[in-house]
């Protein structure tokens, strides 16, 4: 017999139970198994009397009455007992209904004793292990491999964390992209293994300057974006100067005596009227474009590009 029809040999005596009109409770149907079960020795006992014949109705009516009674009270305490034998499958399957809906971890004893105890620790080290499994895929997934940033999908599935916050603290936000000057040249005149490491060191720095509460990722090439939380426009230009200030002063080995500098433009963000991220990036990447028109190494504000766009209508 193949290892499947075994499984489903298994099966079977439960797949009755599953067909009895008992809605989808695993507990009810043991509870019938056990009443059957219990009544087993009293229907016995009745019908040996009955149809016997052998012992008078009346003198075995006490012997009666007491195993009716006894198996009443063995009923219910069976089915007591089943249901409270049966916890370690009713918090296996709602820690696995918690897992499988909201991802909370089970909280569930780590023991071996028998079945039931292993089902319960192992229903907890699967979820867990699933979890860190997830975890590092999803970190793998949103993150860049080179800098270690929020690759662009990462950028804005997080940055989606941060407006929220900010939402409801009711907190200021501003949003700066990063674009290195003549980034082509470096690679042409030093090579891709070059122009990667000057792309690692830059996303160093705008880490590092930027601090913990910012949120910074690499958008693609060259370019970089940074979200910083309870920071107004002066401030968040003063935060792309320090940027900008720490890369010009950069030197990185693959590229001796090369400059290297960026160019930023940065937006404050209405976290009340702006639904996303999609405004500001706009705003922001006009004001860097503007940056690059004006010379390259410096730093736009939007609302100056937006004012210079008016005038211009
Ligand atoms: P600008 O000052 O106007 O920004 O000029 P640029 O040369 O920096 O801009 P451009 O967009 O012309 O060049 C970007 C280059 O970046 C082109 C592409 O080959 C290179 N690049 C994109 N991704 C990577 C990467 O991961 N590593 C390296 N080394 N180069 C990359
Ligand atoms: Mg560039
Ligand atoms: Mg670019």
């Amino acid at each position: 017999m193949s290892a499947s029809a075994a499984a489903r040999d298994d099966l079977t005596f439960y797949d009755i139970l599953r067909r009895l009109p008992l809605g989808r409770s695993y507990v009810l149907r043991l509870f019938l198994v056990c009443f059957v079960g219990t009544h087993v020795p009293l229907v016995a006992f009745t019908v040996t009397v009955l149809l016997g014949g052998a012992v008078p109705l009346e003198q075995s009516a006490p012997a009666l009455i007491t195993l009716l009674v006894a198996t009443l009270v063995g009923t219910g305490m069976t089915l007591v007992a089943v249901r409270a034998a049966l916890a370690p499958i009713v918090r296996s399957i709602g820690a696995l209904r918690a897992y499988n809906t909201a991802r909370i971890l089970p909280d569930l004893p780590l023991r071996d004793d028998d079945e039931a105890s292993e089902l319960m620790a192992t229903v907890r080290i699967v979820c867990e292990r699933l979890e860190v499994e997830l975890r590092r895929r999803e970190h793998q997934a949103s993150t860049d491999a080179l800098t270690g940033l929020a690759n662009r999908m990462g950028f804005f599935d997080g940055s989606v964390r941060i407006l929220n916050a900010a939402r409801r603290a009711g907190t200021e936000t501003a949003l700066v992209l990063f674009d290195i000057d003549r980034f082509k040249s470096i690679n042409d005149t030093f090579g891709h293994p070059a122009g990667d490491a000057v792309i690692a060191a830059v996303a160093g720095i705008i880490a590092d300057v930027a601090g913990e509460g910012a949120f910074a990722g690499r958008l693609g090439g060259e370019e970089f974006a940074l979200l910083l939380p309870c920071t107004d426009a002066a401030a968040a230009r003063d935060v792309a100067e320090r940027v900008r200030a720490a890369v010009a002063r950069l030197e990185v080995e693959a590229c001796p005596g090369r400059a290297i500098t960026i160019s930023g433009g940065f937006t404050a963000l209405d976290v009340f009227r702006e639904p996303g991220l999609d405004g500001a990036i706009e705003r922001a990447d006009r004001a860097l474009y503007a940056a690059k028109e004006g010379g390259r190494d410096r730093i736009v504000d939007a609302v100056e590009t937006g004012r210079r766009a008016l005038a211009a209508l």
